[in-house]
This record gives C-alpha cells, structure tokens and sequence, in this order.
C-alpha cells in the first residue's frame, strides 16, 4: 500500500484537483446545496490546514469513529484519498429519505488519455432540519443493521451480518497475542476490528463502491495504531500482523525494523514468514541478478514480496533465535540499516548481499 502511494505521489503530486458536476436533478435546490457542501468538504483536502471532520460529519458518526470518514485514509493509511483523483466526477445526486447520496468517480487522465480510476464514493449527507446544518452520515452509522458485534478478548469485532464468527480464530489470535505481549511487556488494549472475506464488502462499509485495488484477492489489512483500528480483508478474526501494528508503532514506527518484526512474528498478506522466506529463495532464482545490498530501496517484480520487510525479517528471525526479546528490542534501536548491519555484523552495504543470501539458504524450508 505504501508502495503505491509512492508511485501515485510521484505522477500526480503536482496536479491540481478539479470537480465536476454532471447529475441530473439540478433542479432541487436541497440537491444542489448538498451537492455545494461535498464539494467545499473535499476542497479541505487540498489545503494543507487540518480537516475539522466535526464541522462536517453527524454527532452519532464522530462518536463511533475518532475520523468519521472511513474513506479518506482506506487507500493510503497517510495520504487522503481525495487528493488521488486528480479529477473527481460527481455522477449522481439524489434525495433517498432524510439523506441526499451523491456518488463521485476520482479518477486521472494521463497525457496519452488512458483513464485510471482511484474510487467511486457513495457520500449520504442528512438534509437538514430546523436551525441544521448538512451533515455527512458514516455508512457504517447509516447501515447499521447490515452488520454485527461481537467481543472476544479485549477485541471489539465488526463484520457483515451475513458473516458468521468463527471463535476459534479469534481464541487462536488471542493465544498468539497473549505470548507476544508477555514477552514484550504490552498492556493489553481495546481494539475496534472490522473484517470481511472480500474487498468488495470491505470497500461498502467504508463508503466506495470501489477502491483502487479491490480486484485483488490478497488478504489485506490497515490499521489506525492511534485509534486502535483494524479494517481486515480475508483474513477472518486473526489477523495477528495488524493487531501488532496497534501495539508496536506507537513505540516503534521511526524504527526501519518496525514493519519487518511485525512480519517476522506474524507473517502478512495470508501467509506466515517462512512463506516469505520461500519466496524470496524463489525470487533469487529466477532473478539472480538481484542485489541484495540495495533491498532496502528494490523495486520487487513479485507484487507478493516484500523484499525489505523479508530481508529484515531474516536479520529479526537469526537475533530471535540467540537471544530472544532483548535483542529484538536492540535491533529495533538502530536508526538505520547500515548502522544495524555494521554493529551487528561488522558488515559493510557491499557486502549484504552474500551475507543475506547465504542466510536465506539456511532459512529456506
Ligand atoms: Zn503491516
């Protein structure tokens, strides 16, 4: 995810937003203001001050949410997804019981026209009433029947009502937690967690219709450490690796190691971290010309691996297995990799890439 936003920064970062508006029901003046203040909302997006979501979102959906607007960071975790479409189309507005829904196409047209598409909205906004004003409805407020609770643990479970529990999942995400927590010296923390089986579902509850990457199948997942948020995608209730971003960033997150811990002791993407140590042996075959001196900035040609976070991961699993917790916590101080590399391995960045591969032959399974 972060990947992507890197790329979309770099062709889009100096593009200015444009809106227009092309429903059809201009006639209704309730529309049309409606219509005005999504459009003053995600102007907010483009200037550099902080969004105050209250002035813009129902009492009831700021106080489910600390961020009521489930979408602005559903596709990047730092950059709002307003700012993706460079242009946003508002294709539909109408008045559906005390709401107006407007539906909106973000979207960027390249130099050699091809078209890409970063999300297609549904925003509800109250029509006021009395002294009122507009007022965006959350669409998990507004579809509240649609979905379900569920406590285990101190977790806080959300799904689609059409989804069924499985408590061994979360009993088994609650024996690998309790582990990882002792031996770290955690508190356990409450934890709002809502999950799907597919993207489509995940993209509803949180306002799109679609979303750039829905037509993935990969589990996914992202997290609000601040919020002790989880939004899962097809990992069910034990998605251990974003349960540990809550708890780690808010320690670790300026740490290079952060993120490769966490893969390190949880896996990612469906798959635990000998998977990943598999597939970067694979990797290394059928590209040999790789240089693993340079993984902290390669570009993989797996979208499935994540060479930085596996190499790391590696240096994790070897300091892991010597001397536990307290070397982890000591790898994590470093502030970068080549001084971790060099006070760890006496090992200079030229010399990495032997040094790495040879550990990832003893590793492979
Ligand atoms: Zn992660």
């Amino acid at each position: 995810m972060k990947k992507l936003l890197f790329l979309v920064l770099l062709v889009f970062g100096f593009a200015s937003a444009q809106i227009s508006r092309s429903y059809i029901d201009a006639n209704d003046p309730i529309v049309n203001k409606a219509v005005d203040f999504y459009v003053s909302y995600i102007g907010q997006f483009n200037q550099d001050d902080a969004v105050d979501y209250a002035k813009y979102w129902s009492a009831e959906s700021c106080a489910a949410f600390r961020n009521p607007d489930l979408a602005v960071f559903a596709i990047s975790d730092t950059y709002p997804t307003y700012r993706l479409g460079v242009q946003t189309t508002i294709y539909y507005a109408k008045r559906i019981r005390e709401h107006v829904l407007i539906k909106s196409v973000l979207s960027y047209r390249a130099e050699d026209s091809t078209n890409t598409v970063y999300a297609i909205l549904d925003h509800y906004i109250k029509i006021p009433s009395g002294g009122e004003t507009f007022k965006f409805t959350a669409p998990l407020v507004l579809n509240k029947s649609q979905y379900r609770e569920k406590r285990f643990g101190n977790i806080d479970y959300h799904f689609p009502a059409t989804t069924s529990f499985d408590k061994r999942k979360a009993k088994q995400l609650q024996t690998q937690l309790a582990t990882i927590l002792k031996a770290w010296g955690f508190m356990p923390v409450g934890i709002s967690y809502y999950f799907t089986q597919s993207a489509e579902e995940m993209s509803a509850m949180r306002g799109f219709e679609y979303k750039y990457g829905d037509e993935q199948q990969t589990p996914s997942g992202i997290s609000y450490p601040e919020d002790r948020l989880i939004f899962s995608t097809g990992s069910g209730e034990d998605n251990l690796h974003e349960v540990l971003h809550v708890y780690f960033n808010p320690m670790y997150v300026t740490s290079p190691v952060n993120h490769a811990l966490i893969y390190y002791l949880a896996g990612g993407l469906g798959h635990d971290f000998q998977w990943f140590i598999n597939r970067m042996d694979e990797y290394l075959q059928k590209y040999p010309e790789t240089n693993l001196s340079q993984f902290d900035t390669i570009e993989p040609k797996d979208i499935m691996l994540h060479i930085d976070f596996t190499v790391l991961g590696i240096i994790c699993k070897m300091v892991d297995e010597k001397e536990g917790v307290a070397g982890l916590k000591r790898l994590l101080g470093y502030e970068t990799v080549d001084a971790l590399f060099l006070k760890e391995f006496n090992l200079e960045r030229k010399d990495w890439d032997a040094f790495v591969r040879e550990k990832i032959k003893l590793y492979r399974k």
